[in-house]
């Protein structure tokens, strides 16, 4: 089997920016949420003595809580601020960057669309921005996207509101995103394996975008090992942007002996 890396992979500069932050802090520190989608990096956190909460109120008052590279809500931030919390803000600039142009538009009176999933932690901290009315959608409407989603999507759902209604965006996936997305697109071998974990957005987006027939994910080295390659003969390994370097170049080095050596 023939191993193909796919560039570019290993961390995003949101991510690398988020673990700098993290790794300058002393003394007993809360996360909340995970400080970005990926297993082995919380794991790691987890053994250097971080701790994970999901809710702001399980964070005892007075003590230092990080905000995880997806953002928080206004609300959180009021919370944290109101508990005496010391704030060490990871959101990744460009998921900064909607949170603005959501609250301008919001400000602005404008009802906002968001494309993205309802249940992530950067829906959920754009949401807070916004006061859209329960009525039904008006005709003139501003529309944002979560950072990670499928960049064709995004395109493609904006041009459909385009032909309704009138559409005032700043929609786009990060740069970041689009890369790696373009990438696999554009890769032609048999089978493609994305590395990163399940829940993170951009590594399963990964694996939505590509043209190839089979697509396995995998989170550790012990899961690419229970993978069946069989029938595979020119394998795609690309990763999402919070999955390590190392881990990467582990996997790849394990392929390479185990299939081309
Ligand atoms: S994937 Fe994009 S939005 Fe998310 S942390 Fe990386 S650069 Fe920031």
């Amino acid at each position: 089997m023939k191993i193909v890396k796919i560039s570019p992979h290993g961390f995003c500069a949101g991510v690398t920016g988020a673990l700098k932050k993290a790794l300058s802090l002393q003394g007993e520190v809360y996360c909340l949420h995970e400080l970005v989608h990926n297993e082995i990096v919380v794991g790691d956190l987890r053994k250097r003595g971080f701790r994970f909460v999901e809710d702001i109120e399980d964070v005892p008052e007075g003590a230092t809580v990080l905000f995880s590279a997806h953002g928080v809500s206004p609300q959180v931030r009021r919370r944290a601020m109101e508990r005496k919390l010391k704030v060490v803000d990871a959101t990744c600039p460009f998921v900064q960057r909607v949170h603005d142009a959501a609250r301008k538009y919001a400000e602005e009176g404008k009802f906002v669309y968001v494309i993205g999933k309802r249940d992530h932690a950067e829906v959920k901290g754009i949401l807070g921005e916004i006061k859209n009315p329960q009525s039904p959608l008006p005709h003139k409407i501003a529309v944002v996207s979560q950072t990670t989603m499928n960049s064709d999507l995004v395109e493609k759902t904006i041009a459909e509101l385009k032909k309704t209604h009138e559409v005032e965006t700043m929609a786009q996936v990060c740069h970041a995103t689009k890369l790696r997305q373009d990438a696999v697109r554009n890769f032609t071998g048999d089978a493609l394996l994305v590395l990163g974990s399940a829940n993170s957005s951009n590594t399963r987006e990964l694996g939505e975008v590509a043209r190839c027939g089979k697509v396995f994910r995998a989170g550790t080295l012990e899961e690419v090992k229970a993978i069946d390659f069989s029938g595979v003969e020119v394998l795609g390994v690309t990763s999402g942007a919070s999955t390590p370097e190392s881990f990467y170049e582990e996997a790849t080095r394990w392929l390479h002996e185990r299939f081309s050596g």
